[in-house]
């Protein structure tokens, strides 16, 4: 077994340890692989291990590698900080959008998404445990913004994602509690079915809270290296 098959069969593992403990299916949550500073080909590896869903935080990174896996069957999420002037790129390259924090950058995306193209599905990022640094709305802002997006045609509104400080599980909980909260002010609720949340260090307390996508980097690829 190679390196990359041991590690995902690891992560495989972990999630459903956590599941178990949940008492949760193990089909209800997605490892999403964050692939950002990896090369092309430790994608193209970890896809033919069965891996079908990338994570990428920069975008002209990100771009370059999804032209570069064109022949592959992957399923693209940016999970970086959206900026207003790459909504373009964004609303045509991914199937997924993980970081939107305001409607404006919901509504470049929906307008600018191709006709042809299904749906682009979209996370609001809430500032959960109010960091200082973090992007995200605030938590009393989710409810407004909810009913707005849902309602834009090229978008479908799958639910949250939250980046909470290490070690801070409780805001896993203060995450599902707001997911459930703001779910009648969706006007497709059907479409509200995901709770973007943990990583590498905390998968396990973001699983018990009721994470739908975990973002695992790290334990899958290795450390990252920013140098280059
Ligand atoms: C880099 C990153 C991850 C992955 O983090 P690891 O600790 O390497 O698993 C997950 N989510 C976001 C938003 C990231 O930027």
């Amino acid at each position: 077994m190679n390196q990359f098959q041991q590690a995902r069969n690891q992560v495989l593992n972990q999630i459903k340890n956590a599941c178990d403990c949940a008492r949760r299916d193990p089909a209800t949550v997605r490892l999403l692989a964050v692939s950002k500073t990896h090369p092309s080909q430790s994608l193209r590896e970890m896809y033919q291990l069965g891996q079908q869903c990338f994570g990428e935080n920069y975008l002209q990174e990100a771009l370059d590698k999804i032209e570069e896996l064109k022949d592959l069957d992957i399923e693209w999420h940016f999970i970086g900080h959206v900026q207003r002037n790459k909504t373009k790129q964004l609303a045509e390259k991914f199937d997924w959008v993980h970081g939107v924090d305001r409607l404006i950058i919901a509504e470049r995306l929906s307008s600018q998404r191709l006709d042809t193209q299904p749906p682009l599905n979209l996370c609001i990022q809430v500032n959960i445990d109010a960091q200082d640094s973090k992007d995200g709305c605030q938590p009393d802002e989710v409810s407004e913004l909810v009913a707005q997006i849902s309602q834009l045609p090229h978008i479908r509104l799958r639910g949250i994602m939250v980046i909470p400080a290490p070690d801070h599980s409780q805001a896993f909980i203060d995450a599902k509690e707001l997911f459930e909260q703001v779910k009648p002010q969706h006007a497709q609720p059907q479409d509200w079915d995901t709770l973007s949340m943990g990583m590498s260090g905390d998968l396990d307390a973001a699983i018990a809270a009721g994470a739908t996508i975990v973002r695992i980097g790290t334990a899958l690829f290795g450390a990252r290296d920013y140098s280059k």
